[in-house]
């Protein structure tokens, strides 16, 4: 069962710098989720060992014979981190079996994380004596980190005798957390399971970031709200920092440095950090936040990049320094994160309660490896694991946030639009009739683009002012009502019907079908119909018709048309007069009366 896993995973630690490379990883996961896990590699293999060092400064002269003759030069009692930046000696004593190799012949390993210094050196003893050294200088442990950034060296000593003692010699160690990371001896077997599950772990984080990212910015074209491009910043810098801190990195540049490689990684997690920082502020409604708030998270974010940079590009004897202000900024941002939460809660903000619900357990892998950083706990798989961890909570939960809150947005703007609409649609409206007014009908005719002629018919009510001395002006609105009714039904669908004055209409629509008929019923309608039960009223129309292709010509008709309403009301009313083309001159005798 083993055995095809670990061929696939020597494959693509081969691979990984090939197009086939993705490829492999995937078929790696689905092998691992399969069958080849860890969890039942290890019911065939022996207990990883766990080893605590003892550590002796390096003195000029040291040889590691002398060293190993001379065990009361080491401290196994001071916390190793105590000893501050140096070069060091660190001694592990095996218990006898401990690295006698596995049934198969494969040889156990030594394995640690190694953490920042110029250059490394394993070397081991046997229960013959004889002593093999391994050095690595910052290149060349670069290139021999596995995935999961852990180095594995075999316990095979060639003396042919069982090694007993493993002494690491390590000079310029920055030691900021500890000299080695996770020091432990293992089958081999089970040193390939732990780099499986850190492929595995960024296999799935890089699926799942890549997804999300791909998904945000489509989403983002359409919505484009500025905390969806931070979002997808932050999940590019998450991406690049567990690519680099997990050392995949190298499979693909091998010619990056060890300690060039932690640098990276120092910088990407200051990013990481201020762009969340970034993203809950932009998240946030803006006016759920002080703008004080705002900015002093955007300062803790510029903070870390720059104390990222420090550590990065700090001379070696300050470096320690520049490690130990980086580990304490990140103190206080578990405090932001929730300064932020609760002052955006308290002033109602309703995205940020599902925001607080993503970052619940980041916040608590981001402790726990604050805590590690100042050595309250011990390096373990959970702390090793912690940031990719949280950040693959917090990416998808943000993600599905970011779902809501866009939701909240959506509903916002299609409510906007509605009242927009209802507004406009109010301000187009007569109040008095339902008909359209007289910009509405304006901008109707302006936007008008059939080939063919309009017509125009503008009805005014004749003596309409004596109506209103004598009923009243609230019958005269009755009035104005009923005569609205009647031109509505009699333009039907074939024509826009406004009031464009007082007692004055307009009726506009194709030349073929606002036909002199529709005039003729219109006269004939309102004469005979009782308005506001008992006044009876006759209108005079005047009409002319041409092509609308612009302002102008709108407003040429419109004059054609008043004159032809002039001369209908000059006839003696209550008659309909027709203009003729325009070709002849447009005075009131170029109209011909059509309906008396
Ligand atoms: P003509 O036949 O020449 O058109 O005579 P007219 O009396 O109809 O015309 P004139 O322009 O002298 O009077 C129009 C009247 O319409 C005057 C005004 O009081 C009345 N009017 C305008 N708007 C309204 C309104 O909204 N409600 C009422 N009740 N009357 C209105
Ligand atoms: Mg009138
Ligand atoms: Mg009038």
């Amino acid at each position: 069962m083993l055995r095809p896993f670990h061929q696939s995973l020597a494959a693509v630690r081969a691979q990984w710098a090939t197009p086939g490379g993705a490829w492999a990883l995937l078929a790696l996961l689905v092998l691992a989720l399969c069958g080849g896990h860890p969890a039942r590699a290890a019911t065939v293999e022996r207990p990883v060992l766990r080893l605590a060092g003892c550590v002796a400064p390096v003195q000029p002269g040291d040889t590691p014979a002398r060293v190993l003759a001379a065990p009361a030069r080491f401290d196994c009692v001071r916390p190793t981190s105590d000893w501050g930046p140096g070069s060091y000696w660190v001694h592990y004593v095996l218990p006898p079996g401990a690295a006698a190799p596995a049934a198969k012949g494969q040889p156990r390993q030594f394995r640690f994380v190694p953490h920042w210094q110029q250059s490394l050196a394993v070397i081991t003893r046997d229960d013959r004596g004889h002593i093999h050294a391994r050095t690595y200088d910052d290149a060349a442990l670069s290139r021999q980190l596995g995935f999961g950034a852990m180095l594995g060296v075999p316990l095979d000593s060639p003396g042919g005798g069982e090694v007993r003692d493993v002494l690491v010699r390590l000079d310029g160690a920055l030691n900021a957390s500890g000299l080695l990371g996770d020091p432990q001896v293992l089958d081999t077997a089970a040193l390939h399971g732990q780099e499986l599950l850190a492929v595995a772990a960024l296999a799935a984080f890089g699926g799942l970031g890549f997804g999300l990212l791909c998904y945000n910015i489509v989403l983002w074209l359409t919505i484009r709200e500025r905390f969806q491009l931070t979002y997808c910043l932050s999940l590019l810098a998450m991406l690049a920092y567990v690519w680099v801190n997990s050392a995949a990195m190298v499979q693909l540049v091998p010619t990056v440095a060890h300690t060039q490689r932690l640098a990276t990684s120092y910088l990407l997690l200051g990013f990481v950090s201020a762009l969340s920082l970034q993203f809950i502020t932009d998240f946030i409604e803006p006016q759920c936040l002080p703008r004080w708030l705002r900015q002093s998270a955007r300062q803790f974010g510029i903070v870390y990049v720059l104390l990222g940079l420090a550590v990065a590009f700090a001379p070696p004897g300050w470096r320690h320094l520049a490690d130990r202000a980086y580990a304490f900024s990140f103190v206080p941002l578990p405090a932001i994160v929730l300064a932020l939460t609760v002052i955006a809660w308290r002033r109602g903000s309703r995205s940020i309660r599902v925001l607080a619900i993503a970052w619940v357990l980041p916040l608590l892998m981001t402790l726990l490896r604050i805590a590690h950083a100042f050595n309250l706990i011990g390096f373990s798989p959970l702390v090793q694991y912690a940031l990719v961890i949280g950040m693959s909570i917090e990416a998808l939960l943000s993600s599905l946030a970011m779902s809501f809150r866009i939701k909240l947005i959506t509903e916002d703007r299609d409510r906007a639009r509605a009242d927009e609409r209802a507004a406009r649609q109010l301000a187009n409206i007569d109040a008095l009739t339902g008909l359209l007014n007289r910009r509405a009908l304006l901008e109707q005719l302006i936007a008008w683009r059939s080939p063919g002629a309009l017509r125009l018919l503008l009805v005014d009510i004749d003596q309409f002012k004596a109506v209103n001395d004598r009923f009243g002006h609230l019958v005269g609105d009755e009035v104005l009502r009923g005569v609205a009714e009647v031109l509505a039904i009699r333009a039907d669908l074939n024509a826009s019907v406004a009031r464009i004055g007082g007692e004055e209409f307009a009726l506009v629509g194709a030349a073929e079908t606002l036909s002199e008929a529709v005039a003729l019923g219109i006269l004939a309608d309102i004469r005979a119909t009782a308005m506001a039960g008992e006044v009876r009223v006759t209108v005079s129309i005047g009409m002319a018709e041409g092509p609308v292709r612009g302002e102008d010509d709108w407003r040429e008709l419109y004059r054609r048309a008043d004159a032809a309403l002039y001369q209908a009301k000059s006839e003696g009313r209550n008659r309909a007069v027709h203009a003729l083309p325009p070709v002849l001159p447009a005075t009131p005798g170029s109209a011909r009366s059509a309906v008396a």
